[in-house]
């Protein structure tokens, strides 16, 4: 079969998944986002990560958690019911939280994690925080607390009003990814290693290097 030719979309679309890392700094290489908010039909680059295993246990703690609060008597909505697309003057910001649990005025929004516990996770959280009331008309008035489950333990995240200074930085990202401009590629192979973009679309992409500078010293 032919592979989809990768095209220019016509308006930059953003999954909220691709922000956490550059925000806190995980990430360097922005040109990765802002390609694939510009683009599709851009072909993947094979991955020796076991995507099956992930979702397999990724989707037993979300059943598990599911039932949990089900169990208790609260309504639980799942994974495409909670999707949104939040349309701003410069990008569409995509996301769908895994799990919202619904009270009456409020709501938690739950983040499940079957790795190892990182910063980034907990940002995840707070863009659903900052864009359901403005997506969705069902979350507009209710008060959005989070949590990240991890498998042996849970980080929560507070309701209430988000940083100014959270707000301004998730705002500039996006306006920068956003932008018909793009940034540099920052290749290094940390991070090449973990990028979905091919070599036929980042021709930068550094896949057998040293992952850093090796040498020795007598000065120590
Ligand atoms: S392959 Fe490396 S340089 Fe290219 S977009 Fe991905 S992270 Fe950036």
């Amino acid at each position: 079969m032919a592979a989809t030719p990768t095209t220019p979309r016509t308006f930059p679309y953003i999954w909220t998944t691709w922000l956490p890392r550059i925000l806190t700094g995980e990430n360097s290489c922005e040109w990765a986002i802002w390609f694939k908010a510009h683009h599709q039909g851009w072909t993947r680059q094979p991955s020796d990560f076991d995507q099956t295993q992930w979702l397999l246990d990724h989707t037993a703690m979300l059943n598990e958690q599911k039932a949990q609060w089900e169990t208790k008597g609260q309504e639980v909505r799942v994974e495409r019911q909670n999707s949104f697309r939040l349309r701003g003057r410069t990008a569409t910001l995509a996301g769908q939280p895994d799990l919202i649990v619904e009270r009456s005025n409020d709501a938690l929004i739950i983040d499940v994690k079957s790795g190892q516990e990182q910063p980034w996770h907990t940002v995840q959280v707070m863009i659903y925080q900052w864009a359901l009331p403005k997506a969705s008309p069902r979350y507009q008035h209710a008060r959005l607390a989070g949590e990240v489950v991890y498998r042996d333990r849970i980080k929560r995240v507070p309701r209430g009003a988000l940083p100014g200074q959270f707000i301004e930085q998730l705002g500039s990202t996006i306006r920068r990814i956003a932008a018909d401009t793009p940034p540099k590629r920052v290749p290094s192979p940390q991070e090449c290693r973990f990028c979905d973009i091919s070599a036929a679309d980042c021709p930068e992409r550094m896949d057998n290097e040293l992952a850093f500078d090796d040498a020795n010293t007598d000065d120590f």
